[in-house]
């Protein structure tokens, strides 16, 4: 493959070189199961531990309440079927939003199905819930508020510690997926009053298929997966030793230098809209200017499809995305951009592109000056857009 630009780190992103040599040996010569009482069997489990502590220190949190899972949506799935079922005699309510990953809003419609009432918030024009209205859904049947950090289409944070105050004053739990503020942001969890919390380490240069759930000491919660007695009776199966390692030494290298990361991220973010908005006419940012990820942007190009938008760029090897991964090859317009009130034909015409630690101001340069070619094109097809330059 030619040159190639990757900005679509907001699906996933590639291990690094030092995640990948940390983890090689647990799958050759340090196979032991973590288990086994002999010593390769404890040299596994040693290293399980001391990943589970990488982690735990991030989140400010005790290593007893890291539970590795097998990723991100597993981790949302468990918190809230665990919940929800070993909470049922206290409730059957649960409060999320209608901007959050498939992985939660499937479990809940799951639960409904089930006997569980949801309660979907609204969100603003920048993808924000509000804090009244959050208050006001709460009933003395609501066991379970899941709000998400960060949002991966369109990267806007929530007020998490205000969530987190109303969740305590009413004694209910409060569960967030941080699968893509972590990496960017700093989590306090007892800070912050967060229950339970979900990431995944692909999203921050670590391996696919390996999560955790950060589950506060005393939350009640009833196992996802039933089985053996790893991860202290919660989480059956013999460990992804392998990816574990990976993990603890990725989120360990995503906060050695958080705030240069961020400050490059952040660089680029704003210089790419800047560019964008400053060559290309009927766009519009999509978000929240400032409550934002560092390396998010997504836009609307009106009068187009993001589909032929993202084959167009793939044919000049740049990688982007309209949507989540999960939504693209379907042909309905992203939930989230919806949900932020946007029209279906305007929704239709987004791109994400997802700056990460390896993209460059020089590659930016590249990405517009293709955009702006492509657009164009494209426009020059729409009957709707010649109609618009003809009336002005
Ligand atoms: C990627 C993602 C997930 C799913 O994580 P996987 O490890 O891919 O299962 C969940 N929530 C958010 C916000 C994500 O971005």
């Amino acid at each position: 493959m030619g040159k190639y630009i990757y900005m679509d780190n907001a699906a996933t992103t590639p291990v690094k070189k030092e995640v990948l040599e940390e983890m090689m040996p647990y799958f050759t010569e340090k196979y032991g199961n973590p288990s086994s009482v002999y010593s390769l069997g404890n040299i596994s489990k040693r290293a399980v531990e001391s990943a589970r502590e990488k982690v735990a220190k991030v989140l400010h949190a005790d290593k007893r309440e890291i539970f590795f899972t097998g990723g991100g949506s597993e981790a949302d799935n468990w918190a809230i079927k665990g919940i929800a079922f070993g909470n049922k005699d206290k409730g059957n309510h649960i409060i999320t939003t209608k901007i959050e990953h498939h992985g939660i809003l499937h479990t809940c419609e799951y639960l409904q199905k089930n006997g569980f009432e949801v309660t979907y918030l609204d969100v603003d024009k920048y993808g924000l819930i509000n804090l009244e209205d959050l208050k006001n859904a709460i009933t003395d049947k609501t066991i379970l508020i899941s709000i998400m950090f960060a949002n991966n289409e369109i990267g806007t944070i929530q007020p998490i510690k205000e969530i987190g105050e109303i969740a305590k004053e009413n004694k209910i739990y409060f569960h967030t997926d941080a699968v893509q503020a972590i990496g960017h942001i700093d989590i306090n969890v007892k800070e912050l009053n967060i229950d339970l919390l979900s990431l995944s380490a692909h999203k921050f240069y670590g391996p696919k298929g390996i999560g955790a759930l950060y589950i506060r000491q005393g939350v009640k919660i009833d196992p996802l997966i039933s089985g053996g007695g790893q991860e202290r009776n919660r989480r059956a199966g013999t460990e992804n030793v392998p990816g574990i390692v990976g993990i603890g030494k990725a989120i360990e290298l995503a906060y050695e230098n958080l705030d240069g990361h961020n400050d490059k991220l952040i660089k680029l973010r704003d210089s790419l809209i800047e560019k964008i908005q400053s060559n290309i006419p009927y766009v519009r940012l999509n978000g929240h200017p400032t409550y934002r990820l560092p390396g998010n942007v997504n836009m609307c190009f009106q009068f187009i499809e993001g589909e032929s938008l993202l084959l167009s760029l793939d044919m000049e090897g740049i990688a982007g995305s309209s949507g989540s991964a999960c939504t693209s090859g379907s042909l309905d317009p992203s939930h989230v951009l919806l949900a932020i009130g946007l029209p279906h034909e305007i929704a239709h015409g987004s791109l994400r592109l997802s700056l990460g630690d390896f993209n460059t101001e020089e590659e930016l340069d590249y990405v517009v000056e293709k955009l702006i070619k492509i657009v164009d094109r494209l426009r020059r097809m729409s009957p709707l857009y010649e109609k618009i330059k003809e009336e002005k």
